[in-house]
């Protein structure tokens, strides 16, 4: 293998910006606590979250039988639903999954599935607004929990994007301008960038994405993920630092000058991914020291420095490949969300493959562990009575511009 490849990756919302918490201490076979989990976006803060609760009555998470009445309402429903799991997953949630996968295989999964009226997403909102713009229209999309937001998308609401594109407007540069933005947004947002000229892309063809987008135009408004947009213009486009520029979304003009915006090649959106950002250059440090010969392993998603130290930079498909691939005996840090990374390790283990956490502080995606059992039995078993719950429905207008986004990265060569 060589070293370090870039590789394979409620309502609408126009809330504030949110950030999740995502203090967590476990050790890495511990299960998060609960209370975390209902602090947040319980109505702790209304606006934080996209937050209603379940008009339901959800299942004790202490129901010894949830496990059988998942399956038996799933039976039930026989091809008429097909459950789609994020890889980031809790493990009682992915055992009901029909495929699993990152958001666009799995949209693309279900687009596939024409026969299955019920799309269950255990994921994130805009993961459910993908399914439902590449889905038939007679398919209707389920999120479990309508709290399951995620922080990074709402981090790019389609206001602060239009005042963006004015401030662009009034330096000159628009026209010179392509936006693309990271599958994790909004469709509000993926929107914008269809009407736009723009493209989406994932973590796994973003580098393709720029390389077109370069084509068209002259600079690159990248949305809303800072450090995908930053790791894939320096790593793999040959730009510097110095020809990035960050846009900050709560200051005038974006924080910056005239000058800077018509000298910049990529203007970057000042978003993260709570999990992936909260990896550090110490982390790696620190873990090199720990365990001697380790292969450091990391998500684009994290910080520029935790990517230049890793050895290895992918998607979350990207991961999975490399350690189905990795010798016996060897060593792995990894710098993903911490389902997926137990999961692995659990996998890989009889074969000799000793997989740890990038961090000694463990931490969970908070909102896409809103979807646990008793959420799924309930929308389930809803489904199976007849009953739609929880359906995600993107609007005609938002979705075909949206549709053209994702079309143009389906076309990318
Ligand atoms: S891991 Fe990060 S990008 Fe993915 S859903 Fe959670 S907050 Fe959003």
């Amino acid at each position: 293998m060589s070293r370090r490849p870039i590789s394979g990756p409620a309502s609408r919302r126009t809330e504030r910006v949110r950030v999740v918490t995502t203090a967590q201490t476990q050790e890495l076979d511990v299960q998060p606590s609960p209370l975390a989990l209902l602090l947040l976006g319980r109505e702790a803060d209304p606006r934080s979250e996209r937050g209603v609760d379940c008009p339901g009555d959800l299942p004790s998470p202490s129901d010894p039988d949830l496990v059988e009445r998942a399956r038996a309402a799933k039976e039930k429903l026989g091809d008429k639903v097909f459950v789609l799991g994020h890889h980031y997953q809790r493990d009682e949630v992915i055992q009901f999954a029909d495929v699993t996968g990152d958001s666009f295989k799995l949209a693309r999964d279900a687009a596939a599935r024409p026969e299955a009226e019920y799309i269950v997403f255990c994921g994130v909102h805009f993961m459910a607004e993908s399914a439902d713009i590449l889905t038939g229209d007679d398919q209707k999309v389920v999120l479990p929990d309508l709290a399951a937001g995620c922080s990074m998308a709402d981090m790019a609401t389609a206001e602060q994007v239009a005042e963006c594109w004015d401030v662009l407007t009034e330096a000159g540069i628009a026209e010179q301008v392509v936006p693309v933005s990271y599958m994790n947004s909004s469709a509000d947002i993926k929107a914008f960038t269809g009407k736009h000229g723009g493209t989406i892309c994932t973590s796994s063809n973003a580098k393709r994405a720029l390389d077109w987008a370069f084509e068209q135009g002259e600079k690159v408004l990248f949305l809303p993920d800072q450090h995908l947009g930053r790791n894939t213009a320096v790593r793999d486009m040959g730009l510097s630092l110095d020809d990035c520029v960050l846009y900050n979304p709560h200051k005038p003009g974006g924080g910056l000058t005239v000058e800077q915006l018509r000298n910049a090649e990529m203007i970057l959106w000042r978003g993260h991914c709570s999990v992936h950002g909260r990896f550090s250059l110490q982390s790696v440090n620190d873990v090199r020291e720990r365990i001697p010969g380790v292969n450091v392993l990391v998500h684009p998603e994290c910080r520029h420095e935790v990517v230049a130290a890793a050895d290895y930079v992918g998607s979350t498909e990207y991961i999975i490949k490399a350690l189905e691939a990795a010798p016996a005996g060897s060593k792995w840090a990894i710098g993903t969300e911490l389902n997926l990374v137990r999961r692995l390790a659990n996998r890989f283990a009889p074969e000799g493959k000793e997989i740890v956490f990038l961090d000694r502080t463990v931490c969970f995606c908070s909102t896409m562990n809103r979807i646990d059992l008793p959420h799924l039995v309930w929308a389930l078993e809803s489904l199976a009575e007849g009953n739609l719950v929880n359906r995600i429905e993107v609007d005609k207008e938002t979705e075909a511009f949206a549709k053209l986004a994702l079309e143009r990265m389906l076309a990318l060569p």
